[in-house]
């Protein structure tokens, strides 16, 4: 699965990157969802190069642990 593929698992708005917050708003997309005490559910953006980064670090941990490798979750531990 290439890089496009892999970013076409996603949903992409303009966005913050909760990384890079100094490049503005880009493409991103929600990867993990805040749930705060006052009700509202704040998402956490992340830019394609992130996405990327935590694909191949998922990747990696799968492999480690012995487990398919599921893209597509970025959030999630694997
Ligand atoms: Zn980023």
């Amino acid at each position: 699965m290439d890089s496009q593929q892999i970013l076409d698992l996603y949903t992409w708005k303009p966005g913050t990157c909760f990384q890079h917050p100094d490049a503005g708003v880009v493409e991103t997309t929600v990867v993990q969802e805040l749930h705060t005490r006052l009700g509202p559910v704040e998402g956490i953006r992340a830019c394609t190069s992130c996405i990327l980064a935590m694909e191949a670090r998922r990747r990696g941990l799968a492999a480690e642990a012995g487990v398919a490798y599921e893209p597509g979750h970025a959030g999630a531990p694997l």
